[in-house]
C-alpha cells in the first residue's frame, strides 16, 4: 500500500477506535426475524455493545471454554464522524463519515434465557471479542449503503448472503431515529442488524465475511486461555 493511502486508512481506522459507543440494531431483515421465531418490531429494537468488544483482522476472536453458543451475525456498521443530535432523516447521512463490515457475535443462548426473563442482552452481546470489525471503508466506496451484498462463510460454507436492501429500517431512519435517544459523537458505530443464515462458530474455525466486490476480512476463532 502507498504511503499515503496506507495513511488514510490508518486514519479512518482510529476514528472507530475513538468512538464512544457501539449501537446494535436488532431484527432489522424480515428473513432473520423469521428464522429467530419472532415479531417484525414496530420501531427499531436497539441496544448497545461496548467498544471494548472490538476485534480488528490480525487478532483471534476468543471464546470463554465454558461460554456455550456464540452466533455469528454479519452486518454493515455506519461509522458517525460528526456530532448528531436529533437529526431529521433527510440530513442524517452527512453524519456518517464511512462504513465498515462488523460481525455481531451473540452468546445465543444467553440470549434466549434472558428473551424468557425479560432480562438485558448485555452479557449475550457486549464480552470482549464479541465484536470483529473491518478497517473503515469511505463513503466513496459504499455510494448507496442501502444496497450492499454482505455475505459470511464458517471454514468452506457459506452461511449468510444478502443485501441490505431487504433490511427493514434504512440507513438514513436508523441515524436519524438513534440521534433522537443518544447523542452520536465522532467514531460511535451503528451496527445495522443482520441477515438470515446466522449460526454457531467454535474455536477452531475460521470465519471469513465480506462486502460483494469490495473487500474480506478473515478471524480465527480460538480458545481463550486466559479465564
Ligand atoms: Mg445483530
Amino acid at each position: 500500500m502507498a504511503p499515503a493511502v496506507a495513511a488514510v486508512t490508518a486514519a479512518r481506522s482510529s476514528l472507530i477506535n475513538h468512538g464512544k459507543k457501539i449501537i446494535g440494531v436488532g431484527k432489522n431483515y424480515a428473513l432473520h426475524i423469521k428464522e429467530m421465531g419472532g415479531q417484525a418490531p414496530k420501531a427499531p429494537v436497539l441496544f448497545l455493545k461496548p467498544t471494548t468488544s472490538y476485534v480488528f483482522e490480525g487478532t483471534p476472536i476468543r471464546l470463554h471454554p465454558k461460554i456455550g453458543v456464540v452466533h455469528h451475525e454479519v452486518e454493515l456498521a455506519l461509522v458517525i464522524d460528526k456530532k448528531a443530535r436529533k437529526v431529521r432523516p433527510e440530513n442524517a447521512m452527512q453524519f456518517v463519515g464511512g462504513y465498515a463490515l462488523a460481525i455481531d457475535l451473540t452468546a445465543r443462548d444467553i440470549q434466549e434465557e434472558a428473551k424468557k426473563q425479560g432480562l438485558p442482552w448485555t452479557v449475550a452481546k457486549g464480552q470482549d471479542y464479541f465484536c470483529p470489525i473491518s478497517n473503515m471503508l469511505s463513503k466513496a466506496q459504499i455510494p448507496d449503503p442501502d444496497d450492499v451484498g454482505i455475505w459470511l462463510r464458517v471454514n468452506d460454507e457459506p452461511r449468510q448472503r444478502s443485501n441490505t436492501k431487504h433490511m427493514v429500517h434504512r440507513t438514513a431512519f436508523l441515524v436519524s431515529y438513534i440521534s433522537h435517544l443518544f447523542t452520536l459523537e465522532p467514531g460511535d458505530v451503528i451496527l445495522t442488524g443482520t441477515p438470515e443464515g446466522v449460526g454457531p462458530i467454535k474455536a477452531g474455525d475460521t470465519v471469513t465475511a465480506g462486502i460483494e466486490g469490495l473487500m474480506q476480512m478473515r478471524f480465527a476463532v480460538e480458545v481463550d486461555r486466559d479465564v
